[in-house]
């Protein structure tokens, strides 16, 4: 998966319910990711890329679409046995989190987002929908510029959720709109940011940091995309990688990083991946 400047892709990603008119090209990304991501596949050769993405809708779908060479190494670093409690299957049921929170961030429009788990995962709904809120309402996140916002809602309309399922469920859901993510990463399929329990759980080879860490990854990687980044690359050894870098795939000399923003509001970017 590449970049920011593509075009929205293959629609996926249904129209946002509620009416948004400073956003252009909202990405609609179909995206993969492995937090750090893995990207994705399209077709018959899947492509592993980062993503960890969902990117946003089209845009990911678009590059998902196009054969992408990777690299053994990248597959065999996301192809490890999930813990126990990381069940490769499961009910295909999702359990939505029963609980809202107020406006994250001070942009005033808010994204709505729900955050569902698959029931049998062993993952609780309610914990998680807490992680990924304070993810999002961490100062180094995408709030940080002041312009974007998020909601966590337990009902009602939403602008994208946050699922986290296991793998052969991702790849259900994923391979529904053309993505093949082969029971080890993420995607972004219309406005559902599919998250692998295996990545959730057992997090990337690439990311030494704790597990709260790498979530932190997976959900700004992803998000990222929502809110219309695409990829970028390192910046130069020993810099910190953006977190729009598919970081599962190798640093590049970079710094393993999970913040889009550092703790006095820099964004910590990198050229963009064309
Ligand atoms: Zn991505």
């Amino acid at each position: 998966m590449t970049s920011t400047a593509q075009a929205p892709g293959p629609s996926t990603s249904p129209p946002r319910r509620r009416r948004r008119t400073t956003r252009s090209a909202r990405p609609r990304n179909v995206a993969v990711a492995l937090a750090a991501g893995v990207a994705l596949i399209a077709g018959v050769v899947f492509a592993l890329r980062d993503d960890g993405d969902g990117g946003g809708g089209g845009k990911d779908a678009a590059r998902a679409t196009a054969p992408a060479a990777l690299p053994p190494d990248a597959i065999s670093a996301t192809s490890r046995p999930p813990r126990p409690g990381s069940p490769a299957t499961a009910t295909g049921e999702f359990i939505t989190a029963k609980s809202s929170g107020a406006v994250i961030g001070r942009g005033s429009d808010p994204r709505r987002f729900k955050v569902m788990v698959e029931e049998g995962t062993g993952v609780d709904a309610k914990r998680a929908a807490a992680e990924i809120s304070a993810i999002l309402a961490d100062k180094r996140g995408w709030t940080s510029d002041g312009k974007h916002s998020f909601q966590l809602v337990a009902d009602g309309p939403s602008d994208f959720e946050v699922k986290i399922a296991t793998p052969d469920t991702v790849d259900e859901i994923c391979g529904a709109v053309g993505l093949d993510t082969h029971g080890e990463v993420n995607c972004d399929a219309g406005t559902q940011i599919m998250v692998n329990l295996k990545r959730w759980n057992t997090g990337s080879p690439e990311f030494s940091g704790p597990i709260s860490g790498y979530r932190a990854l997976i959900v700004n990687h992803e998000v990222g995309h929502r809110i219309g980044h695409g990829h970028e690359t390192c910046p130069g050894k020993g810099k910190r990688a953006p977190v729009m870098m598919q970081q599962i795939y190798g640093l590049k000399g970079c710094a393993a990083n999970e913040w889009p923003y550092s703790a006095n509001g820099r964004y910590i970017e990198g050229p963009a991946v064309p």
